[in-house]
């Protein structure tokens, strides 16, 4: 409805970025819109794909992921596992390799911050092939964690990236080509 149509309003979608053909929604002013920010992190909120009390913690993707994830995080009570790019952290790390359109790339997390059986909600910006998404969850499991779901604010529809995530419970806000 009308707040949704607000803060899509706000996203900004740039031509040609990173590379030719590609169209690169930017969320940067959603951020930086008092309103937009709001009705996003209640939406949010609202649309989480499994009950609030079925985990107990939310991991975010670099680096858009940290932007939303820890500001959801704390308004539910929950905690924040930052799931960086490899090389960032300190030891002791735990890492998972996915492939990319050219090469392949890899996800780390601290291997002490995640307990284990710790139930885990995913959250980044936008899910595209799912790829990134699927390996910060084998990722979390790896380290021993459990991965209850995926929260997503945009989904690229053409791509089916939700249907590579096991079948786990997911969400997205918004909708694009
Ligand atoms: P996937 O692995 O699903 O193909 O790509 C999703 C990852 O790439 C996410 O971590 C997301 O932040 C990033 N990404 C891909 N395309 C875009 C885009 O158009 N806008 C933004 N903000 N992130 C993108």
């Amino acid at each position: 409805h009308e707040n949704a149509e607000y803060v899509v309003s706000r996203i900004r979608s740039v031509p040609g970025f990173p590379k030719e053909g590609i169209i690169f929604r930017d969320f940067m002013p959603v951020l930086s819109d008092a309103r937009a920010l709001r009705l996003l992190l209640e939406g949010m909120q609202s649309a989480l794909p499994v009950p609030a009390d079925s985990f107990d913690t939310i991991a975010g993707l670099e680096a858009r992921g940290f932007l939303f994830g820890p500001a959801l995080a704390a308004h539910l009570g929950k905690g924040f596992l930052a799931i960086r790019k490899a090389g960032k952290l300190p030891p002791q790390t735990i890492g998972e390799s996915y492939d990319l359109e050219y090469g392949t790339a890899s996800v780390e997390v601290e291997t002490n911050l995640v307990h284990p059986g710790e139930r885990v909600l995913i959250v980044d910006d936008l899910i595209a092939t799912g790829g990134t998404a699927k390996a910060a969850a084998d990722l979390i499991v790896k380290a021993g964690g459990v991965v209850v779901g995926f929260s997503f604010v945009m989904e690229l529809i053409g791509l089916d990236g939700l249907s590579h995530l096991g079948g786990l419970p997911t969400s997205s806000l918004v909708s694009m080509p």
